[in-house]
């Protein structure tokens, strides 16, 4: 399949978990992919040599630090801009909220919300003078509902719906739209290091905390993948999802349907 052949696809914080599923089904689907994150190491680039192998497709590795506004905008300049933008970069934190520490609220707000501000101010001229643009924000369950202990986190969730709504208002009928996916738990990295912390924060073992904590709220209680995440942002880069704009997609087990 070569729908997106020609396209161009910047995905934030990419070089594991959800980034990656998404990265890998942008360029299966024919894009040329920009893989980050803020480490610059031989593995880091190694993972996009190896999808450029694997899709025949233009793969390249950016550092750059999703929590600093100037690295996000020049992330996008040395892509020479895209045409598809994935904002998934994320970190959790997990603590009641008279104890959550400062600096972590600023991080996750940084990284969780603010980077897809920059990220999308810088991208959004290129995708004007093109006519066409898909700026995908990879949000969360936790972007429509909330839950104890990861203020941070929902706050900056439910921020990122609300930015991929007003983009998309101010670029409607110009060939460009903005979403936000909102994943259920997908058993990554970001997951597996929240386990000890719900662990702790609910004096339970690790398969009681995966059964009863984390997906006592995903009705199918099963994971969501990452392909199915990657498959997802596909979709709204395919013509079907043209008139597809400012709204959400839950691939989340039920979740939110509860
Ligand atoms: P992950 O930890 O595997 O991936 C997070 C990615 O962000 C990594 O590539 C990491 O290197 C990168 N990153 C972290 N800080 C960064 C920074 N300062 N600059 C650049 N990159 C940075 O976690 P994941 O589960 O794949 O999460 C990806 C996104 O999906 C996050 O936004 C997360 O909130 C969201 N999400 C995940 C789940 C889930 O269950 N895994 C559910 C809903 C939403």
């Amino acid at each position: 399949m070569a729908m997106l052949r020609g396209k161009t696809a910047i995905i934030t914080g990419s070089n594991s978990g959800i980034g990656l599923g998404v990265a890998e089904e942008l360029a299966r689907a024919g894009a040329d992919v920009v893989l980050n994150s803020f480490t610059d190491r031989p593995e880091d680039h190694a993972l996009a040599e190896a999808i450029a192998a694997r899709h025949a497709v233009s793969a390249r590795y950016i550092a750059a630090d999703m929590s600093n506004g100037d690295d996000c905008r020049a992330l996008v300049e040395k892509a020479g801009g895209c045409d598809i933008l994935v904002n998934n970069a994320g970190i959790q934190f997990v603590a009641p909220v008279d104890e959550f520490p400062v600096e972590k609220w600023n991080q996750i707000l940084a990284i969780n919300l603010s980077s897809a501000f920059h990220t999308t101010a810088a991208a959004l001229p290129g995708m004007k003078a093109k006519g066409w643009g898909r700026v995908v924000n990879i949000a969360s369950a936790h972007g429509l509902t909330a839950s104890p202990f990861k203020s941070a986190y929902i706050a900056a969730k439910h921020g990122v719906v609300g930015l991929s709504k007003t983009v998309a208002l101010e670029v409607a009928g110009k060939g460009i739209t903005c979403n936000a996916i909102c994943p259920g738990y997908v058993l990554t990295p970001l997951v597996e290091a929240q386990i000890p912390d719900q662990m702790k924060v609910h004096n339970m073992d690790r398969e009681t905390v995966i059964r009863e904590v984390m997906l006592d709220r995903q009705p199918s209680r099963q994971f969501a993948t990452v392909e199915q995440i990657g498959g997802t942002v596909v979709y709204l880069c395919s013509p079907a999802a043209d008139q597809v704009t400012g709204t959400t997609i839950s691939v989340d087990g039920g979740w939110t349907a509860m």
